[in-house]
């Protein structure tokens, strides 16, 4: 027995769940958001890179997205933890912690997604703080500053040509990992060192937020104020797996992201959407605010198109 049933609901309201709610609240949408605990980018003090907002911190923009709802009647924003959906099109049943089950026509997925962090000490604590994931989010705040990169694969050469723009004080790390001739003549020609070795441990004050030096298992320890990597990435939630939706393995981005239409930002189960980190492997909050407005509408004019369908049917019929 379902306790409520909605046009839409919302699993996740970061950027992309509270974007999409703005989008079906305009539209008179009966819309539930559903939220289970922090953003990706709660470990940051600021979020850089989203117009009008450069430099705020990522709990007052979930703030504004929230206050910004509160204008349409139809979207209800609650705390609450989904632990399984099921159903189709039209139908879907959502499972939510402490028992309740609610009932929609559409679903957005947008749950994002956890960086896995590599059993390395001092990493997971300087995350967010000394070290970043990308240079658009935290570049210009240590431009021209000793930094280092962390990459493998395809991933050196992309990394290097991105965050050198930002500093020549610049040093590649591969932790153990090969390293191609080529890529290693890139980086000579280039003057970028190369450090090939295991790292043992990330040295910083974790309390201020800096990140001090790398120290490598055969103990060379190299003094850096900031270093960019990208830990492989899961799903937040399982909701993806349990409706069903392809999930895709990007390798440049160690992610697994849910397959959606460019467009309407549908997953490969109809009814379902994903938007933000969770169907993107480009992730940032303007990206995230942008696949967001794209589901939000998009599921609209699915309602709609169902509404209309429904009433010429019935009309014909009679
Ligand atoms: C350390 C760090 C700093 C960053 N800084 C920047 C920056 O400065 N600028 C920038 O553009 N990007 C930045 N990013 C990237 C940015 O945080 C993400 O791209 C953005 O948060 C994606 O938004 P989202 O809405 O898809 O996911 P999220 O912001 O992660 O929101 C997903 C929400 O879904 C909720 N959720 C998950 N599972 C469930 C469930 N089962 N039930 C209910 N709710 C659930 C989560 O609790 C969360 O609140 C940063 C990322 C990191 C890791």
């Amino acid at each position: 027995m379902m306790d409520k049933y909605y046009d839409a609901v919302i699993v996740g309201a970061g950027t992309a769940g509270l974007q999409a709610a703005l989008m079906l609240g305009r539209s008179r949408r009966r819309t539930l958001v559903l939220d289970g605990g922090a953003p990706r980018n709660a470990p940051a003090e600021h979020a850089h890179g989203l117009f009008t907002r450069d430099g705020a911190p990522p709990g007052e923009l979930l703030q504004l997205g929230k206050r910004d709802l509160e204008a349409y009647p139809s979207v209800e924003v609650r705390e609450g933890l989904v632990t399984g959906a099921s159903g189709a099109d039209g139908d879907f049943e959502v499972a939510l912690d402490g028992g309740e089950t609610v009932g929609a026509r559409k679903l957005l997925i947008s749950s994002g997604v956890v960086d896995v962090m590599p059993d390395v000490p001092g990493f997971a604590e300087a995350w967010g703080r000394g070290i970043h994931h990308c240079p658009y989010c935290h570049g210009w705040e240590v431009r021209d500053r000793p930094l280092a990169v962390l990459a493998d694969g395809p991933m050196i050469m992309h990394r290097v040509t991105l965050i050198r723009n930002l500093s020549r004080d610049l040093v590649m790390l591969t932790d153990g990992s090969e390293i191609s001739d080529e890529d290693r003549e890139k980086l000579e020609i280039l003057g970028v060192p190369l450090h090939e070795q295991k790292i043992s441990r990330i040295e910083g004050d974790a309390e201020a937020g800096r990140l001090t030096g790398i120290v490598f298992e055969d103990g060379e320890a190299l003094a850096r104020e900031a270093l960019f990597a990208n830990p492989p990435q899961r799903q937040r939630s399982e909701l993806a797996e349990m409706l069903g939706c392809e999930i895709e393995y990007v390798e440049m981005a160690k992610s697994y992201v849910i397959s959606t239409n460019p467009m309407t930002q549908e997953t490969t189960v109809k009814g379902v959407f994903a938007a933000g980190d969770a169907g993107r492997p480009m992730q940032s909050l303007p990206t995230a605010a942008y696949s967001g407005a794209n589901a939000g509408a998009f599921m609209n004019y699915a309602l709609a198109s169902d509404d209309v369908a429904l009433e010429l049917a019935t009309s014909i019929a009679s």
